[in-house]
């Protein structure tokens, strides 16, 4: 007989976390449950408010995805419109204090930029192609079924239309995928399981996003990121101009607690003209805006981790994963690549059969580990930002945050510590990769090359700036107001 698994959440790690289970068991029934109505085509949508803000999707997250489906992600992204992006040489970034990144020729790590209503399109229609067993339904989640021991099912809750399912839907495991406002915690509690420890560490950080037309002539200028300061006591801000499908730009805003981007538009451009370097504002001055300016919900952007792996108690047959059980700070790129980590972790043990004991304890435990990289990351930097709740630098993350200073200076001008540092960021190597001794090594040492205060732009990229920084401001009233 063939087994049924209900995944709770058809976000990045619901739809991945449904091609691992449909791969291990091809026959297996897969309800994948969203509250949402989705749509043909990519679209934004009330169940990802995120969605319309900047999302990279870095090359360990890339590369899950292409082991947990049968054709390539990256291929079909590409077809679509989405840019891939060597972090050696195809971005100009600014370092906290620093100077700007020397651009490399060698090999390095590649990301993907589209939006994130692409991203998930292209996962769901692959889905639909390779995995017929897995059924999408238009239904919310408000309650598991089951005991301590193990979970049976869910409870489909009232309010959603339109699904067949019934009131309650048994299922011999069932995976929450329903992101950071997950009701695992509640939930469990329902079932007799409390005391799981949580830990929020939050900067404010405020997103501001708005899409442009890429300007005639411009289209390969590289992307473009001037980092946060998390050194000087001051709030961090930031800019990124991110190229995205359909010639447009994606510019993302981000303040921690002090510092947070206004949304009106004008407000908008002086924010960015205002950072350490007006780069980006130079890039935007007279770009045809095609969005208003969009504003990341309060909390919206905090470190959350749930330590489910911890409980002491825990049923068989229920597994939280991406955002239900950790989220990070935007500013670093890593929630998607977690989400696919974590269902990659899942794929791997079900090797050992769907109902095998302990099956949930070792995909918490196993997810966990990638939750930990990025963690370690986003709380180390974020703890050093004023105005920060949840936490204080202790005297290991200042330890850490000075050997990521040196370490980020010297990559700035070397190749080793470059490549130590993009490896950590792409989610290809585990923390441990930056006390190499080759980037040791090139810590201690410092830049090999003098630092720049100017972006190191190509001469045809120069001439590119220089025609845009000269360009009039774009009159609001002219603008449209379409999100594509
Ligand atoms: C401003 C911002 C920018 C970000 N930028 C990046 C980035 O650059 N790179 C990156 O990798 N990550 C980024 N992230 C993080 C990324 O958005 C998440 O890590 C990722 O979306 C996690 O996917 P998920 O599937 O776990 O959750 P989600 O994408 O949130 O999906 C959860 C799904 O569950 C559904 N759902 C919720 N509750 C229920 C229920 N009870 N019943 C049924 N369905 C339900 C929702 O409608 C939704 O479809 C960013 C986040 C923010 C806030």
């Amino acid at each position: 007989m063939s087994h049924r698994a209900v995944v709770i959440g058809a976000g990045v790690a619901g739809l991945l976390a449904a091609a691992a289970l449909s791969r291990a068991e091809p026959t297996m029934q897969v309800h994948l449950l969203e509250q949402d109505e989705l749509t043909e085509g990519p679209a934004d949508r009330r169940g990802v408010p995120q969605g319309r803000h900047a999302h990279l999707l870095m090359a360990g997250g890339l590369a899950a995805m292409e082991s947990l489906l049968p054709v390539s992600v990256r291929d079909r992204l590409l077809v679509a419109g989405a840019h891939e992006i060597a972090l050696g040489n195809g971005m100009l970034a600014l370092t906290p204090d620093s100077g700007w990144f020397h651009r490399w020729q060698g090999d390095s790590p590649r990301m993907i930029t589209c939006t994130r209503a692409l991203l998930e399109w292209v996962l769901r229609q692959i889905l639909r192609d390779c995995h017929p067993h897995v059924r999408l339904h238009r239904a919310t989640v408000d309650g598991l079924l089951g005991d301590a021991r193990q979970v049976r099912g869910v409870r489909v809750g009232g309010g959603t239309t339109g699904h067949r399912l019934g009131p309650e839907l048994e299922a011999d495991l069932v995976i929450d995928a329903s992101g950071r406002g997950s009701g695992s915690l509640s939930w469990l509690a329902g079932l007799g399981i409390t005391g799981i420890e949580e830990r929020k560490l939050d900067s404010g950080l405020t997103n501001a996003t708005r899409i442009y037309r890429v300007p005639e002539g411009a289209e390969s200028f590289p992307l473009t990121l001037i980092q946060a300061n998390p050194y000087d006591g001051r709030p961090g801000r930031s800019a990124m101009v991110l190229p995205i499908e359909g010639n447009r730009w994606m510019v993302s805003a981000g303040g921690t607690r002090g510092g947070e981007p206004p949304a009106d538009p004008e407000g908008f451009l002086q924010y960015v003209l205002s950072l350490p370097h007006p780069i980006v504002g130079h890039l935007i001055r007279g770009a045809h805006a095609l969005t208003d300016v969009v504003v990341s919900r309060g909390r919206s952007t905090s470190n959350t981790r749930r330590y489910f792996e911890k409980s002491p108690h825990w049923p068989e047959r229920f597994i939280p994963l991406g955002d239900a059980l950790a989220t990070f700070n935007p500013a670093y790129g890593q929630g998607m690549s977690v989400a696919a980590l974590g269902a990659q972790v899942l794929a791997d043990e079900l090797r050992g059969g769907l109902t095998s004991p302990g099956l949930s304890r070792r995909v918490l435990r196993g997810a966990a580990g990638h939750v930990d990289m990025a963690w370690s990351a986003a709380v180390g930097m974020d703890v050093l930002f004023p105005g920060v709740t949840g936490g204080e630098p202790a005297l290991a993350d200042r330890l850490a945050a000075w050997y990521t200073r040196r370490l980020t200076r010297a990559a700035t001008g070397s190749y080793d510590a470059a490549s130590a540092l993009w490896d950590v960021t792409s989610l290809t190597a585990p923390p441990t990769r930056v006390l190499h001794p080759k980037a040791l090594l090139a810590a201690l040492n410092g830049p090999l090359l003098p630092p720049t205060t100017e972006p190191p732009l190509q001469p045809s990229e120069r001439a590119i700036l220089d025609r845009l920084a000269k360009s009039r401001t774009a009159p609001e009233a002219s603008q449209g107001r379409r999100t594509r």
